[in-house]
This record gives structure tokens, C-alpha cells and sequence, in this order.
């Protein structure tokens, strides 16, 4: 029997992965939730569905963990089991996710190792049950193939990435993308690969500040098909970072780009490492580093862009910085990382700030400065509020035949040391992230 022929399913209710079992003796294929998942609400029937229909919570085959850090391949493995209505054959098919340490016990062909992380972590199991997730722990590692990848599914706590320390993120990753660890998303691709590491490691740093990343962010939801050319970009080859998470599911933090004869070719990152113990967030750092890819889209030159697009986020960004609403200083680099550099002979790095301009406190009390309805600001001033952002096309170059959106003056006004005030058009700004030593203390993986 060819587990291929049988396809995935996750539940509807509760968006796990089902465990599949097929009688010998009728053909017939039944779903049932994966041994050691705690699934919501407790107790309910499974409702299969083909799993790319369902935004699926991927967590760790091996413990449960929805931190997976790694996908593995296998020859295919089934189970036979012998029970009260005739023998059952599960088929586990060939891909695994992996959690973090999972992965590390299974690479080192660690039984103990993975039975230790699901006895710790994982839901409790009685004798029978740990028994029989220990046949298939066993099953896995005689059949592990070799190339483990870095894996783009389940789900890391979104931890921003501190402006200080983006030369050392910078250089982790394009270690990473130039590695031996297989890259998920198609960016295994020899060709596409070389060009990502080479891209990433010769990348201007850009660090983009919490209200220029609200705003990028909310104004990225209605970004128009927008055609970009070499001037939209702040630098050829950039990664960038945001001050918290972006994108529809809230889980990216940075972004790299590569711009060339091929056209513009983007990564987008999720954080990795929240909520590890020390030593394995140490390990994980080393092996993997800070950011994990997330999405990957390849923008053929002239081919236009819209709010749909994966890299939306990064286009609005970039329009944002082009139009210029934004001012941008150098930040401070870690003082161990500026030494590190200098060790090793290379030039200073240098991280860019982009935030707003400056505001102008005066046209807020003037009286022909049009408001919002219901919006109107407290006085004197005690807040600052954002007027609601729209893009407009802007024609621009030749005969003034281009168009290229331009968002129309999402401006921050009242006085510049003012906390900014929830408005009934606009939503509040987010705070400032938590420092990640925190985040990662709050561990909210598990
Ligand atoms: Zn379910
Ligand atoms: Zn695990």
C-alpha cells in the first residue's frame, strides 16, 4: 500500500493533524487524533479534512510541541496493530516535524533522550500508550534519512529582534541559508539559495521602529497593485527588522531582499528560540540561529504587487521610507559585537534606524486642520493620534506616466513627548515588545 495514495488530514474543530489507520481486511481508513496531543475542546470527535484546507496546527510527532525547529524524512512507516475489531495498519507516511531538542535526540539516535522530552513535556500517557509511542520513536530512527531540514510550520512565540544585536542575527542566518541544513519554501534550490546567503551576508541593516511598523503594517492591508522599481528600495541587497511582529498571522520580525536582473526575490522571518531552557536556547542559537524562514516569494521584474503578496509588509515598508515619512539614524551596535568585527578585520557594522519624522505640534491646534469625526483630541494636548491612512496613486517620472502609491499623510500629531491615544479610526499603537529575555521567560510555546 502506498501511504501517497491516502492524503493528509487535519481536524476541523481543533486544526490537528490526524493519525490514519487502515483495516487490513476492508480497505477502509479511519482518523483519529494523534496520541499525546491535547486537543480543544477535550473529548470531541474528529472531523476530517484535507490538511491543506485547514490552517493546521502542526506540533512535534514526537512530544507535541508546536516549537518545531526541524522536518525529517523517513522510508515510509506503518504500524500494525492487532485489535478487538481486526488488525489496523497506521500510516505515518514519511515527514516529520521535530521539535527543537526532538530533533537533536533523534539525529543522535537518542531513544531515552525522546522518551525523556514527551515524559516532560508532552501530555501524560499511561503504560500502554507511552509503550506504543515508543515503537514508533524507535520506528523513526532506523528509518531516518539523512538531510534534515529547517522547518517553516508550527508555531514560535513572535520575539522581535533587538536593533543592537542585528549584525551578529545578520550573520547567523546567512551561515544558515549558506549551510548544510536543508531550507524549506523552495529555497533549497542550489541557484536560489546561493543567491538568498550571498544576499543576506553583503545586506544593509535596517531596524524599523514601533510606530513606523504599525503603521507599515496596517497600511500594508489595503497596498494597491503596486509596480516597484530599483529607486522603491532602500538598498539593493537589506534585511530589516521590525520592532514587534507583522504580517497577517503576527508571527514575522524581519525580512531580507535580494534585487537583480531576476527581479526582487524576498524571505520573510519568524523568531525562533522563545521559551527554550537555557542550554537548549544556547544550542539552538548556534545551530540555527535567531530567524527561521517563514515565506519566500520571487517577484519577476515589472510584475506588480499587492496586499495579498507575502512580502506586503516589506513593500509598504519600503514605499513608506521611499516617500519619505521616514527619518533614519544610526543605532547603537552591541559593544561585543563592534569588538567581534573589529577582531576579525572587517568594517564597523552598522545598523539604520527608520522611524517618522518629526511632527509638527503647530498644525494641530490650527483651526483649518481637518479631523476625524469623534476623534477629537482632549486639550490641551495631552495624547498624540494618528489621522487615518489611505494610499493614493501618485504619477511620477516620463510625461509623469508612472503611478506609484503614495499613503496619504497618516500623520502623528499634538505634542511629541505625548503617549499616543486610542482613536475610533485608528487602532492604538502597540506598545513596545517586551526585551526578549522576558519574552522568552514567559515562554508561551507550552
Ligand atoms: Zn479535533
Ligand atoms: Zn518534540
Amino acid at each position: 500500500m502506498n501511504p501517497d495514495d491516502i492524503p493528509r488530514m487535519a481536524c476541523r474543530t481543533c486544526t490537528v493533524p490526524l493519525s490514519r489507520y487502515v483495516d487490513l481486511t476492508t480497505g477502509q481508513v479511519t482518523y483519529t487524533h494523534p496520541l499525546g496531543v491535547d486537543v480543544d475542546p477535550v473529548g470531541h470527535d474528529p472531523d476530517p479534512a484535507p490538511m491543506d484546507e485547514i490552517d493546521t496546527r502542526q506540533v512535534c510527532d514526537f512530544c507535541g510541541d508546536e516549537r518545531i525547529a526541524y522536518t525529517l524524512r523517513t522510508t515510509p512507516i506503518g504500524v500494525v496493530a492487532d485489535t478487538g475489531r481486526g488488525r489496523l495498519v497506521e500510516q505515518y507516511g514519511t515527514d516529520w516535524s521535530a521539535c527543537f531538542p526532538c530533533g537533536g535526540h533523534l539525529q543522535a539516535n537518542d531513544l531515552d533522550g525522546l522518551s525523556e522530552q514527551l515524559r516532560q513535556y508532552g501530555p501524560p500517557l499511561d503504560r500502554q500508550g507511552a509503550a506504543a509511542v515508543r515503537v514508533m520513536h524507535q520506528a523513526v530512527v532506523q528509518s531516518l534519512l539523512p538531510g534534515a531540514a529547517v522547518a517553516a510550520i508550527g508555531r514560535w512565540p513572535a520575539t522581535p529582534v533587538p536593533a543592537g544585536i542585528l549584525p551578529k542575527v545578520r550573520d547567523r542566518l546567512a551561515t544558515l541559508l549558506g549551510g548544510a541544513l536543508g531550507l524549506p519554501l523552495g529555497l533549497d534550490d542550489p541557484q536560489i539559495r546561493a543567491d538568498v546567503a550571498g544576499s543576506v551576508a553583503v545586506a544593509r541593516l535596517f531596524w524599523i521602529d514601533p510606530e513606523f511598523t504599525e503603521l507599515a503594517d496596517s497600511a500594508a492591508g489595503s497596498l494597491p497593485a503596486t509596480t516597484l522599481t530599483p529607486v522603491d528600495l532602500p538598498a539593493p541587497h537589506g534585511l530589516l527588522a521590525w520592532a514587534h511582529p507583522v504580517g497577517p498571522r503576527a508571527d514575522l520580525v524581519a525580512a531580507s531582499w535580494s534585487s537583480g536582473p531576476h527581479g526582487l526575490r524576498v524571505v520573510g522571518y519568524r523568531s525562533i528560540g522563545a521559551g527554550l531552557p537555557p542550554t537548549p536556547l544556547q544550542q539552538l542559537r548556534e545551530q540555527l540561529g535567531w530567524l527561521g524562514p517563514r515565506v519566500h516569494t520571487h517577484v519577476p521584474p515589472g510584475a506588480p504587487l499587492d496586499a495579498t503578496s507575502p512580502a506586503a509588509v516589506l513593500v509598504a515598508t519600503w514605499l513608506l521610507i521611499a516617500q519619505r515619512l521616514a527619518e533614519t539614524t544610526p543605532v547603537e551596535v552591541d559593544k561585543a559585537i563592534r569588538k567581534a568585527y573589529q577582531r576579525s578585520g572587517r568594517p564597523a557594522p552598522e545598523v539604520r534606524l527608520v522611524r517618522i519624522r518629526g511632527t509638527n505640534p503647530t498644525r494641530a491646534t490650527s483651526a483649518g486642520t481637518p479631523r476625524p469625526a469623534g476623534d477629537r483630541p482632549p486639550t490641551p494636548h495631552e495624547y498624540r493620534w494618528w489621522v487615518k491612512a489611505h494610499w493614493r496613486q501618485l504619477a511620477y517620472g516620463p510625461g509623469r506616466t508612472l503611478r506609484r502609491p503614495f499613503l496619504v499623510v497618516p500623520q502623528v500629531r499634538g505634542p511629541k513627548d505625548k503617549p499616543i491615544k486610542a482613536s475610533t479610526v485608528v487602532r492604538m499603537l502597540a506598545a513596545a515588545p517586551p526585551p526578549p529575555d522576558q519574552a522568552s521567560r514567559d515562554g508561551a510555546g507550552r
